[in-house]
């Protein structure tokens, strides 16, 4: 595939959009710049983006973003709408969600768990839905900071429980592959709602049965 072959670049963008209900034509504009200012970079990188392995990186390369941002597509919040109506209001930890998201100030990669625990007040959701609402979230430019704070507002809105706390683990490769070149290091970040802003006890359980 040549870049230049528009014919066969419009086809791939046509079936790209395609569910997309409006600004079609705008994402195809934006997506031939895109693919231009790719072809641009790799120029400025120091190497020919039009030898073999590179022609159609550009296109991948578009491909890739939208798959990693398939969050602003949707609103996580909605997964987490599948509830139960439960008799249950002890601590419900999920542990270990893995996610995967792209750090906004560089768009490198940042990946790792996150833990969920929450003291229903009469509505819990399936497990998976926990996952799938993260993955929502995670599936931006993020930091995890915000990521974090936002698995917790969902869980909070939706579900009202009496309490909710998050822990995120992230390893991000812009701390690892560039500069300090940390390559072990992990950030933790954590959010909370309702009893465990002010209930240490609570936030100590929680933790401790994160200990592994
Ligand atoms: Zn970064």
């Amino acid at each position: 595939m040549k870049l230049a072959d528009n014919q066969i670049i419009n086809q791939k963008l046509h079936e790209l959009f395609e569910k997309y209900s409006i600004d079609k034509d705008e994402k195809k504009l934006q997506s031939q710049n895109y693919m231009d200012a790719v072809k641009d970079l790799i120029a400025l990188c120091g190497d020919d983006p039009n030898r073999q392995g590179l022609e159609e990186t550009p296109f991948r390369v578009l491909k890739a973003h939208l798959e990693y941002t398939e969050g602003y597509r949707e609103d996580p919040r909605e997964h987490l709408r599948k509830f139960f109506d439960v008799d249950h209001n002890e601590l419900v930890v999920v542990k270990d969600i893995e996610f995967y998201s792209l750090c906004e100030h560089h768009f490198a990669p940042f990946f790792g768990v996150a833990h969920v625990g929450y003291i229903p007040n009469g509505k819990i959701t399936g497990l998976s839905k926990i996952g799938r609402m993260v993955d929502g979230y995670a599936k931006r430019f993020q930091v995890q900071e915000r990521l974090t704070n936002q698995i917790a507002s969902a869980m909070d809105e939706v579900l009202t429980p009496l309490g909710v706390m998050v822990v995120v683990e992230g390893k991000h490769m812009c701390m690892c592959g560039r500069g300090i070149k940390k390559k072990d290091s992990t950030t933790t970040t954590t959010a909370s709602k309702g009893l465990f802003t002010d209930n240490p006890e609570l936030r100590k359980e929680f933790l401790s049965l994160l200990d592994r």
